[in-house]
């Protein structure tokens, strides 16, 4: 396994992070869920990314049951804040000072950590001054309850925002988390030049974009079972943008570069990512161990140029650049 510094600060990552979005406390029983943490750990993952929110706060509670007796000075435990997780009274939601200070302490209890590595804004407020998120943000990285903060699907110019406040209030703000993958790279064009700028990496999420980019799923054929496509819990949804013919078609496409540099259809995804040098770390999730175990493998691959342009040649226009889909996916007011 290579680590990255996240953002320029002294933390080291590993640049393939366990993520367990829709799988812990959902799609995969519990036993399987710790079978993939294990295997994570003895692959040389150390860090592992959560959400208060990930199957209404079960998601945490599984990993941290799964890493507890870890040695926790070996791990980096990052997770976020944002969306409902309670009986959604009117302050549950959102980066308020109250909802930020009662998050961070649910999200410790459930993860059996003193403190975690870093504290995201899972995504941008409108409703709530941005001066009082950071306040909030500062009070819980001087109470020792986070090392450093992180954002998720903000906008470059709402990066700079934080940013500046962070710096002013003498907190580090060093990670932004976006979705990022061969099909969907609306980052490149301002999000990573203004994060490059200001010292801050990506840490993406869906590098296989949700499992399509395995190859696994082709068009016209029944859909494998127990995939995400087939999880009534909220995977099948989530991955529908991906499952049109014209994308699975092209994703097929990429099985020759793979092929060409040894590599299975994920670990080549994941590898895709990690050739931008302003991603730190890719996102992956997985519903088996052996899946980590494959994915892994992408740690430390150098793609050549020439097959970089084969991958855009494959892909074609189904690949979504525009940088405005980052504000047009975006929350327009708290949820509740
Ligand atoms: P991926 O694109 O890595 O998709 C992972 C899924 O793909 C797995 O659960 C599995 O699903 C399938 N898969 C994985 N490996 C293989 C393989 N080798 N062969 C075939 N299929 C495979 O990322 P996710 O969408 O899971 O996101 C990763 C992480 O990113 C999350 O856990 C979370 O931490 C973060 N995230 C953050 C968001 C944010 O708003 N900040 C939003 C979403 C995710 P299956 O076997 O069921 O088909």
């Amino acid at each position: 396994m290579k680590y990255r510094y996240l953002g320029n600060s002294g933390l080291k990552i590993s640049e393939i992070t366990y993520g367990n979005w829709l799988t812990h406390g959902s799609q995969v029983e519990n036993e399987v869920a710790n079978d993939c943490v294990r295997k994570a750990l003895d692959v040389g993952i150390t860090t592992f990314d959560t959400a208060d929110v990930y199957a209404n706060t079960a998601a945490e509670k599984v990993l941290g049951k799964a890493l507890k007796g870890e040695r926790r000075e070996s791990l980096e435990i990052f997770t976020k804040v944002y969306w409902p997780t309670g009986p959604k009274g009117p302050n549950d939601s959102g980066l308020s000072r109250k909802h930020i200070t009662e998050s961070i302490n649910g999200s410790l209890k459930r993860l059996k950590t003193d403190y975690v590595d870093l504290y995201q804004a899972h995504r941008y407020d409108t409703e709530t001054p941005l001066e009082e998120t950071m306040q909030a943000f500062a009070d819980v990285v001087r109470q020792g309850k986070a090392l450093y903060i992180g954002v998720s699907e903000w906008t470059a110019d709402q990066i700079r925002a934080g940013h500046a406040l962070a710096a002013d209030l003498g907190i580090q703000l060093i990670s932004s988390q976006p979705q990022y993958s061969m099909l969907w790279r609306v980052i490149e064009g301002e999000v990573v030049p203004t994060c490059e700028e200001l010292g801050i990496s990506q840490i993406v999420w869906s590098p296989m974009a949700q499992g399509v980019l395995s190859g696994k799923y082709r068009p016209g054929e029944d859909l494998p079972e127990g995939s995400r496509a087939t999880d009534t819990k909220g995977g099948a949804n989530t991955i529908k943008k991906f499952m049109t013919d014209d994308i699975l078609e092209r994703v097929q496409q990429l099985a020759p570069v793979a092929k060409e540099l040894d590599l299975s259809m994920s670990q080549l995804a994941i590898a895709w990512v990690l050739q931008n040098d302003n991603v730190a770390a890719a996102l992956v999730g997985a519903s088996r161990p052996e899946q980590v175990e494959e994915n892994v493998k992408a740690t430390g691959v150098k793609i050549p140029a020439d097959l970089m342009k084969q991958i855009d040649k494959a892909l074609g226009n189904v690949v979504v650049k525009d940088p405005k889909e980052t504000a047009k996916n975006a929350p327009t007011e708290r949820p509740s």
